[in-house]
């Protein structure tokens, strides 16, 4: 059992607030409230829909399968949705979280246009009061950031971007207003996941195309596809036994976990693995296949350099297949893409390619994109540089602890918490999907899921006992740290440049920002956590609080399933 201090002082207008109405805070909002919490969600958005409703640029699409990327707690939801493609594009995704809004009546308690700018702790009362950008403050016992893990969009700091004479769109902020690009000069920044879904669509709709790419990424095919009402009723045939599987997987995702090293078969067999996996197109096809790769730069390489004949196999000039090649960093160590067309559209007359390892981009001028080689005329110029991923939704907060400390202060020389759940010296401050839990590397809805189910039923645990305060005790907080370093440290991850390691923005601290060991371990510590009562939490009770009724359900998987 967690450690039980006091506190004291009187109650707060709501048991909760969630920040943010995506996949996550809706799900929060929604468990919640059935296990009787006074909860109210607060979305800075015009809609709910979180990161399905900011990044609706042209090709914007999942890359994980619909079927699999979508909630499992209620299977009357499973039997009624239909997915229509095999990866669900942004606006069909933006309709079911709309859908689940109005299906489970979340909207009476979410407020929309409405930013959470600062919260403070009252350490004596047990209570977070939040201020809100419309200037409405309001007190609440515990506070479930669900503000996603590519959310917060990265400054961009290109020399000159303020005289730009253009229109410039960012993807992760695309205007509601589809923009007419017809007969443009359009340039294209970055060469992430983002990037690489819209060139197609960019180059289909623009009069030419620039992409201006710093490193190349690895790329493999969607082979997207229509569902057939046939499969859609198999599937549905199949979830009750699906979603068991899911929620025990380990990353959210089903497969048959690789037994073999890259290294321990001929090469002829490898490359017929490997040639599966690419036609398989899931996006984890090739990196499940061996158990090394990584772990080992050696087994690596033969994944990377058959991704890279693949390359040359497409785009036919050689040169710009070499510089879309990735010869910086192994396989899978930046977070693979799923393409449509992509490299394809290089071998269209009106795209090309600018190589700014080759030749640096100097600044963006009036009419224009300058590189240390020429200058480019561009009329609209497409950011797709990525997030701020992982803390900076809520560093972006004014957040403060005990004794007047800020979440930004503390993370400064990286994030801390325990279990990825709760950060020492914020207590009753839940993060979802936050660092240091295995969200970006796993399934983001199973994992969001988890994380959720996991705070309902901790707040459960608290009301039952009378409890008004949990917080990550220093030492479960270092322990946790550790850990997590530790079991990067055995693979290639942590050596790379990017922004799983917080390297994508100047200035963040470096550290390895997920959980590596997966699902399975991670949920059985969590567990394990809760059971005994809450263990590497200290738990306390303000002055003057006695215990309340529970109202409903006393657990989340009984909510869910009430
Ligand atoms: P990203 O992976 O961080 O890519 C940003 C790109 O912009 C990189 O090519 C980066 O180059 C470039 N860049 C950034 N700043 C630059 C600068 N100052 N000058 C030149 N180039 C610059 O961002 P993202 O593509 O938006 O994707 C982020 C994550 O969001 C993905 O990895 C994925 O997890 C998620 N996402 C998912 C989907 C999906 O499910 N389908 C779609 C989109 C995004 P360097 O690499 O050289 O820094």
């Amino acid at each position: 059992m967690g450690e039980v201090r006091s506190g004291s002082g009187e109650a707060p207008e709501l048991d909760a607030v969630v920040v943010g109405a995506g996949f996550a805070g809706l799900y929060q909002l929604h468990l919640l409230r059935r296990l009787g919490f006074a909860t109210r969600l607060f979305e800075a958005c015009e809609d709910v829909g979180g990161t399905w409703y900011r990044n609706r640029y042209p090709g914007a699409r999942c890359d994980i399968e619909s079927t699999a990327y979508s909630y499992s707690f209620s299977p009357e939801l499973d039997q009624e949705w239909e997915w229509s493609e095999r990866y669900a594009a942004q606006p069909e995704i933006l309709r079911y979280l709309r859908h689940v809004a109005d299906r489970f009546d979340l909207r009476r308690d979410i407020t929309l246009n409405t930013r959470v700018d600062r919260a403070v702790y009252d350490e004596v009362r047990h209570v977070w009061t939040l201020a809100l950008s419309g200037g409405e403050t309001v007190t609440a016992r515990f506070v479930v950031l669900a503000t996603g893990c590519t959310s917060a969009v990265k400054e961009v700091d290109i020399p000159g971007v303020g005289r730009f004479g253009g229109r410039i769109l960012h993807t992760a902020d695309w205007p509601r207003d589809e923009p007419d690009l017809s007969g443009q000069r359009v340039a294209v920044l970055g060469t992430g996941c983002s990037g690489v879904q819209a060139v197609p669509e960019l180059a289909a709709r623009a009069g030419s195309l620039t992409v201006l790419q710093r490193t190349p990424v690895y790329a493999l095919p969607a082979h997207n596809r229509p569902l057939s009402a046939a499969e859609a009723a198999a599937t549905k045939a199949d979830y009750p036994r699906y979603r068991r599987a899911q929620r025990a997987s380990r990353g959210g995702t089903l497969f048959t976990p690789p037994t073999r090293s890259a290294l321990s078969v001929e090469a002829a067999e490898r490359t017929a693995t490997y040639e599966e996996g690419w036609r398989s197109g899931v996006l984890s096809g090739l990196l499940r296949t061996y158990t090394d790769l990584l772990s080992d730069e050696a087994a690596n390489e033969t994944v990377a350099s058959f991704v890279r004949g693949k390359i040359r196999d497409t785009v036919a000039d050689p040169e710009a297949a070499e510089a879309l090649s990735p010869r910086t960093f192994p396989f899978g160590t930046k977070r693979p893409c799923l393409e449509s067309g992509y490299y394809a559209a290089f071998n269209e007359p009106h795209v090309s390619l600018v190589d700014l390892r080759r030749t640096p981009l100097v600044e963006v001028t009036a009419g224009g994109v300058r590189t240390t080689e020429r200058e480019y005329p561009v009329d609209t110029l497409v950011l797709a540089t990525g997030f701020d991923a992982l803390t900076g939704s809520q560093t972006a907060m004014d957040i403060r602890g005990r004794g007047g400390v800020t979440l930004r202060e503390k993370w400064s020389d990286g994030a801390a918490n325990h279990l990825g759940l709760v950060a020492s010296g914020f207590p009753n401050l839940f993060t979802v999907l936050g660092p240091l839990s295995p969200s970006v590397l796993s399934n983001a809805v199973t994992a969001a899921e988890q994380h959720v189910e996991w705070i309902a039923d901790c707040l459960v645990h608290l009301r039952r006992h009378a409890l008004t305060e949990i917080d990550a005790t220093p030492q479960a907080e270092r322990e946790w740290c550790a850990h997590v370093a530790e079991l990067a440290g055995r693979t290639l991850y942590p050596s790379v440049e990017s922004w799983y390691t917080g390297a994508n923005v100047p200035g963040k601290a470096r550290t390895f920002l997920a959980y590596t060991g997966g699902m399975v371990e991670y949920r059985a510590r969590c567990d394990a956590a809760a059971r005994d009562g809450y263990a590497g939490f200290a738990l306390a009770r303000a002055a003057g609080h006695a215990a309340e009724p529970a109202a409903g359900a006393t657990t989340a998987a009984g909510a869910t399933t009430a």
